[in-house]
């Protein structure tokens, strides 16, 4: 389990990600670490890409359904208006931001704010997923939760997508994606069929 690291000398901020395949619970750990965070009084302000409305659009939802308040931004620049006594800044859905994400967040770790970001390391083709992996290169600290491959029982990494929308921003639920490990996502539609 991640702890936060014990403040040093004078106030500076830092960046952690969150990151793994659907299901793995990311967004889960990244509620964890803000509720935490509010409840010992720090100013929390919690972001997402505008695009995830799966579901209400002023909140980060796990699946199951533990919540925060969140503000749906539609450009990264859209952080650098954060109110400058905010100490922590969490961004949900990472992978559907634009490139200059990184650069931005880094500015706010800069201004003294901790950065808390969850986000798919990879898309549905085991593609590393748009600003993702320049934010694991920039960050303090990185914590990868997998989920279970419901075929094997191993770790799943993969998000394998169900569905033939070949799409690279795709929303969706548990019928159009399910976790699998490397070998089963591989592997390919040969195990679509499975019984539910
Ligand atoms: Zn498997």
């Amino acid at each position: 389990m991640f702890l936060e690291p014990g403040q040093r000398g004078q106030r500076s901020g830092w960046i952690e990600v969150i990151c793994g395949s659907m299901f793995s619970g990311k967004t889960e750990e990244l509620i964890r670490r803000l509720k935490r965070a509010r409840i010992a009084g720090q100013r929390v302000a919690v972001y997402k890409p505008f695009i995830d409305d799966r579901y209400a659009t002023d909140e980060v939802v796990s699946h199951d359904a533990n919540k925060l308040v969140s503000i749906a931004i539609d450009s990264s620049r859209a952080l650098l208006n954060v109110p400058e006594d905010t100490q922590v800044i969490g961004i949900d859905e990472a992978q559907f931001f634009d490139p200059e994400l990184p650069t931005i967040v880094q500015n706010l770790a800069l201004r003294g704010m901790r950065i808390i970001i969850a986000g798919l390391d990879l898309d549905y083709r085991g593609e590393p997923f748009g600003p993702m992996p320049a934010l694991l290169a920039v960050s303090e600290y990185i914590t990868k939760v997998h989920a279970i491959c419901p075929h094997c029982g191993n770790l799943a990494t993969h998000s394998y997508r169900l569905s033939q929308e070949s799409d690279q921003v795709l929303v969706g639920e548990r019928d159009r994606y399910e976790p699998r490990c490397r070998v089963c996502y591989a592997m390919g539609n040969i195990l679509a069929l499975k019984p539910s």
